[in-house]
C-alpha cells in the first residue's frame, strides 16, 4: 500500500501549482447544453463541433449495427478479419478525403502513433511542428527515428532543418488544425518544402475534418491541396460524432499500415456501433452544408462579443477560440467565473500547452443557439467587468 504513498505528495505539488485535474460528470448527453452538479450549462469545450454526439440518427445508427453485427469485432482485424461494414466504412472516408483506401484504427491516437511508426524508424528523421498534438509526439517517440521540432507554423525553419540532411527517409508531420489554438498550418508551402527534399508529408485532420472544407473533407480540402498530401489521419470522435481513427492515402500505404501499424495489428477492431454511427454522420456531413455554415456564423459573433468585452483572441476558420490569460490559476479563476454564468470551459493548463500559456478554449457547435451565443459572450463580459 505504501509503495504507492509517493503518488500523494506528487499530487499535493499539482495542486499546489494549480495543475490538478479532476474530470466533471456530465449528468446528460453530449450536446449544446449539458447538466453537471445539478445544475444545466451552455457546454462551450466539446470536439463535437457539428453536433452529431447526441444526434439520434446516429444513436439508431449505433443501436442498428449492434443488432445486425453484435456489440463487440472479437480481434484484431489481421486476426478474425474485418466485417464489410468496418469496410464500407474505409470506403466512404477514402472518398471523403479523395484517397485510393482509408485505414481503420479504434482511435485517432492509435492512426497517429501507427501510422507514424510505421512510416519511420531508425535511421530516419520525423519532423514535426512545436505544437503537435500528443498523440504525434509519441508517435514520434515510438518510431525509434531522430525527431527534429520545427517552430510553430514556419515552413521557411522546417526548410533549414531538412536542408541539413542526414538521414534515410524523411516524414514530415502536422496538425491540420492545432486542437489549442485553432490555427491552421501553411500546409501548401509545408508540402512544397517537402517536395524539395522527397519527404513524405502527413497532415493530422483530427479537428479539420467534418468542419472545414466546401464538403467537409478538412483543411486539405479548405486550402485547395487535395491529392497533394500522401498521408492524412482524422478521427471520428469529433465532428462525426462517434468514435474511432483513420488514416486515408494511396492502396500501398493503407496494405502498409495494415501489415505495419502496431495499433491496428494488435488491437481489436473498432465496435461495430461505432462504425455505423460513423456511417451516418458521414452521411449528415454530406447532406447538411449547414452545420458547417453556422459554425462560421457562431464563431464570428462569439469572437467580436468576447474581444468587446476586453479579451485577445485569435481568428481563424476553425471553430476553437482560445482566450489565452497565462497563469494555470488566472485561467482556473476564469473558468470558475464563466461557470457561475452557466457557461462550461475549463482551464487548460500544462503540459497541454506549453507554461505561461494557460488559456479558455472556447469550441463552439452548431447546435448552440443563439441564446446559447449569447450566454458566452456575456459570461466573458460579466468575468470581465469583475
Ligand atoms: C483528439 C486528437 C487526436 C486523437 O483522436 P482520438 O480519436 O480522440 O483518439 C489526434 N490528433 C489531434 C490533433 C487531436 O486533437
Amino acid at each position: 500500500m505504501d509503495s504507492l504513498g509517493w503518488i500523494d505528495e506528487e499530487i499535493e505539488e499539482l495542486k499546489a501549482a494549480s495543475l490538478f485535474r479532476d474530470p466533471a460528470v456530465i449528468a446528460t448527453a453530449s450536446g449544446p447544453e449539458v447538466e453537471i452538479a445539478g445544475s444545466s450549462c451552455v457546454l462551450a469545450c466539446s470536439n463535437n463541433y457539428l453536433g452529431l454526439a447526441g444526434d439520434a440518427r446516429l444513436a439508431k445508427a449505433a443501436a442498428d449495427a449492434a443488432a445486425d453485427w453484435g456489440a463487440g469485432s472479437g480481434a484484431s482485424p489481421l486476426v478474425a478479419g474485418l466485417t464489410s461494414l468496418h469496410r464500407e466504412l474505409e470506403g466512404e472516408l477514402a472518398k471523403l478525403k479523395s484517397a485510393e483506401d482509408a485505414v481503420l484504427f479504434s482511435s485517432g491516437y492509435l492512426a497517429n502513433i501507427g501510422a507514424i511508426q510505421s512510416l519511420a524508424g531508425p535511421g530516419d528523421a520525423v519532423f514535426s511542428d512545436e505544437l503537435n498534438h500528443a498523440s504525434i509526439i509519441d508517435g514520434c517517440r515510438l518510431s525509434r527515428a531522430e525527431v527534429r521540432i520545427w517552430r510553430h507554423c514556419d515552413p521557411g525553419h522546417l526548410a533549414e532543418l531538412l536542408a541539413a540532411g542526414g538521414f534515410r527517409r524523411a516524414l514530415v508531420v502536422t496538425d491540420a488544425v492545432f486542437s489549442m489554438d485553432g490555427d491552421v498550418a501553411p500546409l501548401g508551402e509545408i508540402c512544397e518544402v517537402a517536395g524539395e527534399h522527397e519527404a513524405m508529408v502527413m497532415v493530422d485532420e483530427a479537428h479539420a475534418t467534418g468542419v472545414l472544407g466546401p464538403a467537409g473533407a478538412g483543411a486539405v480540402e479548405h486550402l485547395g491541396l487535395v491529392g497533394q498530401v500522401p498521408v492524412v489521419m482524422g478521427t471520428l470522435s469529433k465532428a462525426l460524432g462517434s468514435a474511432g481513427g483513420f488514416i486515408a492515402g494511396p492502396r500501398v500505404l493503407c496494405a502498409w499500415l495494415r501489415n505495419r501499424a502496431r495499433g491496428l495489428i494488435y488491437e481489436t477492431a473498432p465496435v461495430p456501433a461505432a462504425v455505423g454511427a460513423a456511417l451516418e454522420a458521414l452521411r449528415v456531413v454530406a447532406e447538411e452544408p449547414w452545420r458547417r455554415e453556422r459554425l462560421t456564423e457562431l464563431r464570428e459573433r462569439v469572437v467580436a462579443g468576447i474581444r468587446e468585452a476586453g479579451f485577445e483572441v485569435a481568428d481563424g476558420p476553425a471553430p476553437i477560440i482560445p482566450v489565452i490569460v497565462g497563469g494555470s490559476q488566472d485561467a482556473m479563476d476564469l473558468a470558475a467565473a464563466l461557470r457561475r454564468q452557466g457557461v462550461f470551459a475549463p482551464a487548460i493548463r500544462p503540459p497541454t500547452v506549453p507554461e505561461g500559456t494557460a488559456r479558455i478554449r472556447l469550441t463552439l457547435m452548431a447546435t448552440h443557439t443563439d441564446h446559447h451565443a449569447g450566454m458566452i459572450v456575456a459570461a466573458f463580459g460579466a468575468a470581465a467587468a469583475r
